[in-house]
């Protein structure tokens, strides 16, 4: 009891510590936005009564307990649903995508592709107040405190221009907000009115977050009318360069003895780089100056992959053909839904069945796969959903 006693007083000092801290940090950021053109009254307005939200502090300092394999992270992220989806919002928005390829030179199917991966078409954008979780990250993140300094500053800015109602700014732990999950300072560089109403819509207005995507992508090095790229195949005990970055003009390419999928001649393309993203046993790919435009997105080259394959399927073509090198694939969001299922079935509680994979499930997974004599691994790939049949 005593003990206990004791913990909540600390806790309690501990609280009001970081309470004083958060107003004395607080005033700083006040100092440094009005300084950087921010009014105080805007300031003052928009950050009144707000406190720290620590758990934007947990996530930044939460380390997945593994690194997620790119068939998992495409699996999810290109699935059939996505793709019918994005394929009925190109026919639903087919004026407005025409008018934004004229306007910006990259096609729909990039864009809508983005769109999907980026936000699920609009469907999950993130619930933090902006002001909340920039000036906690400004206040009390384990690094990079600078930088979440200046995206509040954006922030205000955006309120101040009347672009977005305070209320409307709502998005990640980091910042992204809206359709195109654009964080504040990208908002102020890249986005663009294309509904013509004069204001910078990316969370309501959909010509707006297209059009700023497309934006995004041709100021990005985006080439009109260039492919990503394509899967290849690699000749067996091939040792020659790779990379994204590494490009060579396409008819080098061929002299390498890199052919496509079906063996014809590797041809079409602007420069491009050998892209190998689970090694030499794995998938192969040619990639372009347009798949580095999707990696300035979010750099990253699973990210691009995604945004590239997902843009194929759009258009109606087949995803990856060549299979990753493991012998448990990765689950889309239905099978993980209905593993989810399954584990409820057997009594487990992983909470609502969304397909969203978080530590119950994991755990869930692991228990279940030790039962069932394979190696706890808590991930959901196929091997588990095929045990739980
Ligand atoms: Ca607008």
């Amino acid at each position: 009891m005593r003990a206990f006693s004791l913990s909540v007083a600390l806790l309690i000092s501990a609280a009001s510590a970081a309470s004083a801290d958060f107003a004395s940090c607080v005033a700083n950021l006040r100092s440094a936005a009005t300084g950087a053109g921010v009014s105080g009254a805007t300031f003052d307005r928009v950050m009144r009564g707000i406190e720290p939200d620590m758990r934007v502090i947990e996530l930044m300092q939460n380390q997945p307990e593994f690194k997620t394999p790119i068939w998992d992270y495409l699996a999810t992220l290109v699935d059939d649903q996505k793709v019918s989806e994005g394929r009925a919002l190109i026919q639903q928005h087919a004026s407005l995508l025409a008018r934004i390829e004229q306007a910006y030179g990259v096609d729909r199917h990039a864009v809508v592709a983005v769109w999907g991966v980026e936000s699920d078409y609009g469907n999950i954008s993130g619930g933090r107040f902006l002001p909340q979780a920039l000036s906690t990250a400004a206040c009390f993140g384990p690094r990079r405190r600078e930088f979440f300094r200046g995206e509040l500053i954006s922030t205000l800015k955006i309120i101040e221009r009347g672009d977005l109602a305070a209320e409307k700014l709502r998005g990640s732990w980091a910042g992204a907000f809206g359709h195109t999950q654009f964080i504040p300072s990208t908002y102020l560089r890249l986005a663009v009115d294309f509904d013509g109403d004069g204001r910078r819509d990316l969370v309501d207005s959909i010509p707006d977050a297209l059009a700023s995507t497309a934006n995004y992508l041709k100021r990005s090095g985006w080439i009109t009318g260039a492919s990503w790229g394509y899967e290849v195949k690699v000749p067996s005990g091939y040792s020659g360069p790779s990379g994204r970055t590494n490009k060579s003009p396409v008819d080098a390419w061929a002299s390498r003895g890199i052919t496509r999928l079906d063996g014809s001649a590797v041809s079409g393309l602007p420069a491009a780089g050998l892209l190998l993203p689970a090694g030499r046993n794995g998938p192969a790919f040619l990639v372009t100056r347009n798949f580095d435009a999707a990696y300035a997105y979010n750099a990253a080259e699973s990210y691009a992959l995604a945004i590239s394959v997902l843009s194929d399927r759009l258009r109606g073509r087949p995803g990856i053909r060549t299979a990753w090198p493991t012998d448990d694939r990765g689950l889309s969001r239905a099978e993980r839904k209905i593993l989810q299922e399954r584990l409820i079935a057997r009594g487990y509680d992983v909470g609502k069945p969304d397909g969203a994979i978080g530590p119950l499930t994991r755990a869930a997974i692991k228990d279940v796969e030790a039962k069932l004599g394979m190696p706890q691994t808590g991930r959901p790939g196929g091997k588990v959903f095929d045990a739980l049949r």
